[in-house]
């Protein structure tokens, strides 16, 4: 027993000398210029992921793994001829990805500059939390989309998440504005100069309206039967992250687009119980339905009581005021 107890204690002074020598020494050895140098690169990996993954730039990425393992082996077995000619290339390479990918670039450069001011702007704004945000704007593009399809309009309304579109859509009309149905029924309404093309909503702002996409989905089963605004949507869903919400002029069918595929037929009445459009562009937003938000901390921070959320879509209108009435969003029929 006695020899146990000394084994243990012997071992544990083991462990802790162990644990001095090599952690404890190594952390002490580590200055405050060896963390900004580790913050640095972190933010350098993340914004090469963020450009790779947002740019669909993959196929890039496995080509240029490709050439690297080339040189490699080319290296390894002295295949003087291409391993010569990969030298060069890399000597060059840099600057020739860097012209490949010039417009990316930039637009990786502005997100950065732009990430910064919006979440200077988001701690501002700090009191209205991002699932009430995100909802008030999602009711605002359901009204307006059910609206728009009553009246026989047309429409494409592309929510942008973590990638940008600046290289799938033209410019369009820039307009900075809060998204509200009456704004996007204006804009959509058939005279309207602005009625022709996508808006484009960026965190909870209308930023441009009558924008293009540069290119439509090809013809394919997807496609059948659908004309240019649908195969835009599809598209944009294809090329990026966004949303799209399409409603048809011919029909008044309205669709979403998203990962390349296109749910239709969403039907006005199920807005009004937990709501089938404004449920999925929610979850397609926030990752949580409307109810699981509604379960969650109110604007004050306090906890919902669960009896409040037993009749959840409904709950979560009546504490934000979606009609811009200040009367806490009461509906109207
Ligand atoms: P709908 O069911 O409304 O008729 P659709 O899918 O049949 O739609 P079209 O009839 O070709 O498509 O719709 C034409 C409208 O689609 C144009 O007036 C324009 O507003 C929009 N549109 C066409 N091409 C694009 C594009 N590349 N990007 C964005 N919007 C586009
Ligand atoms: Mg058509």
């Amino acid at each position: 027993m006695l020899q146990n107890i000394k084994l243990s204690i012997s071992l544990w002074d083991n462990i802790v000398q162990l644990f001095k020598d090599y952690v404890w020494f190594s952390v002490s050895q580590i200055t405050f210029v060896d963390v900004v140098d580790i913050l640095l690169l972190s933010g350098l990996i993340y914004i090469v992921y963020k450009f790779i993954r947002d740019r669909h730039a993959g196929r890039a990425v496995i080509g240029l793994g490709l050439l690297i393992v080339l040189y490699v082996i080319s290296d390894i077995f002295n295949m003087v001829a291409i391993n010569s000619i990969l030298k060069n290339f890399y000597a060059v390479g840099i600057i020739a990805l860097c012209v490949l990918f010039q417009p990316e670039l930039r637009d990786v450069l502005e997100e950065f500059g732009a990430t910064t001011s919006d979440n200077i702007k988001r701690f501002r704004n700090r009191h209205i939390t991002d699932d009430e945000r995100i909802l008030h704007y999602v009711n605002e593009i359901c009204k307006a989309a059910f609206d728009l399809s009553g009246k026989g309009e047309g429409a494409l309304i592309v929510i942008e998440r973590q990638g940008t579109l600046r290289n799938q859509m033209s410019e369009g009309t820039p307009i900075d504005a809060v998204v509200s149905h009456e704004l996007l029924c204006n804009i959509f309404v058939n005279k309207s100069p602005l009625h022709d093309g996508a808006v484009i909503i960026r965190d909870g702002r209308i930023v441009c309206a009558s924008s293009k996409s540069k290119t439509i989905a090809e013809n394919g089963p997807m496609v059948e039967g659908l004309g240019t605004r649908h195969r835009a949507a599809l598209k944009i869903s294809e090329v990026s992250d966004a949303i799209v919400v399409v409603v048809s002029e011919e029909t008044g069918t309205i669709s979403v687009a998203n990962n390349k595929l296109l749910k239709r037929h969403y039907e006005k009445e199920s807005v009004h119980k937990s709501g089938d459009l404004k449920d999925d562009l929610f979850k397609l937003l926030t990752g949580r339905t409307v109810a699981e938000s509604a379960s969650g901390v109110n604007v004050d921070g306090n906890t919902k009581k669960q009896e409040q959320n037993k009749d959840s879509a409904d709950t979560v209108d009546r504490n934000v005021d979606t009609d811009n009435t200040g009367n806490g969003g009461e509906r109207k029929e």
